[in-house]
């Protein structure tokens, strides 16, 4: 055993864990768990914990079903929502190996993005993310089904007293605190009900790891105040959504940013432009990952602080890229305002990293910033500027990435297909259906 995995083992015994969750997602996202008794940790470690992937969304073939799970021991945290009971329960994230091959099994998104991370090594960078995830907790119903009734009628940044939910807030983020979390900000968002809770950054996996973490989390705790937290990007028309503006950046070997330039305009090197410019290259591909569900789509249209329009920007929000402004050379990075918070983060970070390293590799230019308030432009100014818009559904979307040959090869053989099978699936039942919307609109007046 390594030493981590040693210490996971001691801290097992101090704090009487009881279960261990070994934890991984599939395609779309969703977190599975093999829950073991914690007793069997050790041989998770050695040999891995076997289980059958037949069922689980996208993975395998029938007849090539055994899964072997290894836990990550640096992954390893006690379940605060357990707390106070007489025994604890752990998870831990695990990588999944395939056992017909013995090699890490390529539909695993964990494997799809470590991937692009090896890609970026050998390019001679690490890779730092810090996503800012928003969601909606709503009331419950007699029936504990969730409701698009808010809890609380403040706004943004009010002050706590007409902040009803700010309590649960508090406790979400104590959860995640023992569970390693540093929290950089929390704060209420635009719209009734929403929030926005940073986590500092760290290398690109461990951050994918944190935001489905933070989901199960976010969700577990509210859950225990009678609340629904959703991730659903527009749960209610008319308002504002909820994002996940991801930030990045490159480091190099000896731990230099390698997107900051000091004697650049923006204090972005050009390797940083030449990632946003890979980055605006591939972006209609990349919201079939980072946007991909219909509901996503109801997001992403102008007027409520969602990107639209491929442009980036070191001032307004209008931009699909902005610079944040940073006053200190290790904080220039770049942030991506159109993922949501429904997406897998580990094919959506994946995506990311390959456009942007396809940018580098290429030397694409940059195009310049776009300081107005691009909702106001009309087609005519939009074409002048070069100015491209999003897909502006999951259909759109997933043609540009099946066009796409960098992103599409960025998920992988296995994912790759499975996804845009998911997708086109999901979007034809869509169009087949019958909304309330039209109901009300044509049912009593045809
Ligand atoms: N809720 C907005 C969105 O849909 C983002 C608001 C903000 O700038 O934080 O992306
Ligand atoms: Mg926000
Ligand atoms: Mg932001």
């Amino acid at each position: 055993l390594t030493t981590a995995e040693e210490e996971v083992l001691n801290e097992i015994e101090e704090e009487d864990v009881d279960f261990l969750r070994l934890q991984f997602t599939d395609i779309l996202g969703t977190v599975k768990n093999v829950a073991v008794p914690a007793r069997q940790a050790e041989k998770a470690f050695t040999d891995g914990i076997y289980f059958d992937g037949s069922s689980i969304e996208g993975f395998v073939r029938i007849q090539e079903s055994d899964m072997r799970l290894v836990p990550d021991p640096d992954t390893f945290a006690i379940l605060p929502w357990r707390q106070g009971e007489e025994s604890a329960a752990a998870r831990m994230i695990c990588d999944v190996y395939d056992t017909s091959t013995d090699e890490p099994f390529e539909g695993d998104p964990r494997r799809v993005l470590k991937n692009a991370l090896e890609r970026a090594e050998e390019m001679g960078y690490e890779v730092n993310f810090a996503p800012e995830p928003e969601f909606f907790m709503f009331e419950e119903d007699e029936d504990g089904r969730a409701t698009t009734d808010t809890a609380d009628h403040g706004g943004y940044f009010d002050l706590a007293p007409k902040d009803l939910a700010s309590d649960v807030r508090r406790d979400i983020i104590y959860g995640l605190e023992d569970m390693g979390f540093e929290i950089e900000a929390s704060h209420h968002e635009v719209a009734r009900g929403q929030y926005e809770i940073n986590f500092e950054y760290d290398d690109a996996l461990s951050t994918a790891d944190n935001v489905a973490t933070f989901r199960t989390v976010v969700r577990a705790i509210a859950a225990q105040h009678d609340l629904h937290a959703t991730f659903m990007p527009k749960p209610i028309p008319k308002i504002n959504g909820s994002g996940m503006h991801t930030h990045m950046s490159l480091m190099t070997e000896d731990g230099e940013n390698a997107f900051h330039d000091e004697s650049d305009e923006f204090n972005l090197s050009d390797t940083a432009h030449s990632y946003l410019a890979g980055v605006l290259e591939h972006a209609p591909a990349i919201t079939a990952i980072a946007n991909p569900t219909v509901n996503s789509y109801k997001r992403l249209v102008p007027g409520y602080e969602a990107p639209v329009y491929v442009a980036w920007s070191d001032r307004n929000r209008s931009a699909l890229v902005r610079k944040p402004a940073a006053r200190i050379p290790a904080a220039s990075r770049i942030e991506l305002r159109s993922p949501d918070p429904s997406c897998n983060p580990y094919l959506a970070f994946a995506v990311m990293i390959q456009a942007g390293l396809d940018g580098i590799e290429q030397d694409l230019e940059c195009p310049d910033p776009v300081r107005e308030n691009i909702y106001e432009f009309d087609e005519a100014k939009r074409e002048e500027y070069g100015i491209e818009t999003l897909p502006s559904n999951l259909g759109e979307a997933v043609d540009a990435l099946e066009e796409d040959e960098v992103i599409y090869d960025a998920l992988g053989e296995h994912v790759a297909p499975k996804f845009v099978e998911a997708k086109s699936q999901e979007f034809e039942e869509y169009l087949v259906d019958v909304s309330d919307w039209e109901l009300d609109r044509y049912l009593e007046t045809f």
